[in-house]
């Protein structure tokens, strides 16, 4: 078409096609003289068409913009021409633009020319840069993520940085929060903390967002480990003040695990480990504290990820090595065994009998006291469903139960498999259940009472043991805990506490069992003072059910002290 017959007007014909070429078009001569450019070029650029024909395109833009039409060494025609580089020029409206220039050399006739095609590509790097952004930052709070710190890390073991403390920061009861609260209270707690966690720091510290309720600070030049301990206060401080979520306050607390690093050669894989270790063990030395990485604390959390491990076995295998042990309790009235206790015990591969003391802590910690406390809700009713008579059975739920889960629901289905009279069920609890989250605590224990299940109120007398806590639930019973039982004939005071948990009971009508009971003289006083159940070495260590049946489960001699057969 372009070689057409005479009279034909080439030039006219090229330029009506490349002006329909959205991306801008130039020709321009070996003298830098634009001589041909379409439509899109003369928007782009913003000048008219003949303000930039034939002017020498280093008088029309400014120097650091001309290179759009130079080859990437300036050296246009001396090499073979072809080039494409990536420029960042100043359109027409004033907007800074991404743009490639592809160039070509051509021969036309006996000259040459340069042709150079312009691509606009500002959407793609500013969608490339948000997606960088994306892929290093925290969505919900703007921080920095995991990879920005791993990152940073990074940079700091290679760079010159001397010392430098990473912290791993979790908050308690989070998960409680959006529970109660809902996720948009939870959303708005994480990115409410993350700010005070911000505005904490110095400018040369990173702050970032690990997952879920996890953050992590990097403090370079940490040598003075003054400046991380410090931190670590006012980051537990920060957590715990109240945090207002569309309109109701919630109070958290802060775990935090603190690993100190030199100029030695540690992998970033290592120093985060070092951290979790250390968080690990703030959260199982009760939470709302700091604890910094030693090898001596490693060993133990090696050691106690272990025994987590052989608990999680034995729960799979169906409770292999566990056992309950039963405690009966007697009334002070007619000194008959009037229930058992159960407690468990846990036959352990290579550490031989353990007590509940010292795994119930772990099994909270690790979660695996909600298998562990069905496990026991079932073995226990089992074994119930066979006594001769149908005595009490008294078993221990742990404020975590009442945390995650269904309780309701799992004891209804467990004294409904087990057959037993749910009015022979005992569940004792501790204050944890109300102190923690007193409105969830308070609405379980009611769907369980109405299962015709019978409330204790365990260890009174130690921890808070506020009063409010008969107002805000109806307990059927509480057990003096057994320190002041062990103090009464020395102590006035254990002595006063006692005879005051003991007419309570009387005002509030609820039973009054007292635990621990090693002497006579000890049941002597509870059975004058009027309480009405006891337990204790005196009657009985816990012992496995067979030692009882037949024998234990008949009356207890006049004296009150239970005859072993
Ligand atoms: P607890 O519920 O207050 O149980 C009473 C504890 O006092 C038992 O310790 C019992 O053996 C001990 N005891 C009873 N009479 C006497 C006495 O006369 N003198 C002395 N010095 N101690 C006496 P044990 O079995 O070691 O249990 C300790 C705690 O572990 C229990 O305290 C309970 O809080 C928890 N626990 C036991 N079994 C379970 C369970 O199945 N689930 C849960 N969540 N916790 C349990
Ligand atoms: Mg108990
Ligand atoms: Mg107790």
């Amino acid at each position: 078409m372009l070689n057409s017959p005479e009279g034909y007007d080439r030039a006219a014909h090229v330029q009506a096609i490349i002006d329909v070429i959205p991306s801008p078009i130039f020709v321009k001569n070996k003298a830098h003289r634009i001589v041909m450019l379409n439509s899109s070029a003369c928007d782009f650029f913003g000048h008219s068409r003949e303000s930039l024909l034939n002017y020498p395109d280093n008088t029309l833009f400014p120097a650091d913009e001309v290179r759009v039409f130079h080859d990437a060494d300036d050296r246009v025609f001396t090499g073979n021409g072809d080039d494409e580089n990536e420029e960042q020029i100043t359109d027409a409206a004033g907007r800074v633009r991404s743009v490639i220039t592809r160039k070509r050399l051509v021969q036309l006739d006996d000259a040459e020319y340069l042709v150079g095609v312009v691509t606009d590509i500002t959407a793609y790097r500013e969608s490339q840069a948000h997606g960088h952004y994306l892929a290093f930052h925290d969505a919900l709070t703007g921080l920095p993520n995991r990879a920005l710190l791993t990152e940073r890390i990074e940079q700091a073991l290679l760079g010159s940085v001397q010392s430098y403390a990473l912290l791993y920061i979790d908050l308690d009861r989070f998960k409680a929060v959006n529970d109660i609260h809902g996720h948009q209270a939870g959303d708005e707690l994480i990115q409410k903390f993350g700010a005070r966690l911000s505005s904490i720091v110095r400018a040369s510290d990173t702050v970032a967002r690990l997952s879920g309720d996890e953050f992590a600070i990097l403090l370079p030049h940490a040598a003075d480990k003054e400046v991380a301990e410090d931190l670590c206060r006012r980051v537990l401080a920060a957590a715990s003040q109240a945090f207002e979520l569309s309109g109701v306050q919630v109070s958290v607390s802060a775990s935090i695990g603190v690993v100190f690093a030199g100029p030695e050669s540690l992998d970033e894989v290592e120093l985060q480990r070092r951290a979790d270790v250390a968080l690990y063990r703030a959260k199982g030395d009760g939470r709302g504290c700091s604890r910094v990485f030693t090898e001596a604390l490693d060993q133990a959390v090696r050691y106690d990820l272990v025994f987590e491990a052989d608990l999680r076995k034995a729960l799979m295998a169906g409770g292999r090595g566990l056992e309950l042990h039963y405690q009966p309790l007697v009334s002070l009235v007619t000194g008959q065994v009037e229930g058992f206790e159960a407690l468990i015990r846990w036959q352990h591969p290579t550490r031989g009998l353990v007590m509940p003391n010292d795994f119930i802590p772990m099994a909270e910690a690790s979660g695996l006291i909600i298998q562990l406390g069905e496990w026991v809700l079932t073995k226990a009713c089992a074994d119930a469903a066979s006594w001769v008579p149908p005595l009490h059975l008294s078993v221990n739920v742990s404020p975590l139960q009442f945390a995650h889960g269904d309780l309701a629901a799992m004891v209804e289905r467990v004294v409904g498999q087990s057959g037993i009279d749910p009015a022979r069920l005992e569940l004792e609890i501790t204050e944890g259940v109300l102190v923690d989250d007193a409105v969830r605590g308070v609405a379980l224990l009611n769907r369980i009472r109405a299962l015709g299940v019978r409330i204790v109120l365990d260890d009174f007398g130690t921890g808070y043991s506020s009063l409010s806590y008969f107002r805000q639930f109806p307990f059927d019973k509480v057990k003096i805990d057994r320190s002041f039982v062990a103090d009464m004939l020395t102590n006035s005071h254990a002595r006063s506490i006692v005879e005051a948990v003991i007419s309570l009971g009387r005002g509030l009508e609820l039973q009054v069992v007292a635990e621990g009971v090693e002497t006579m003289d000890q049941l002597a006083l509870l059975q004058e003072q009027g309480c009405a159940q006891a337990q204790g070495y005196l009657i009985s260590r816990p012992m496995e059910i067979s030692f009882f049946v037949g024998s234990a489960l008949r009356a207890v001699s006049e004296s009150g002290a239970y005859t072993a057969p």
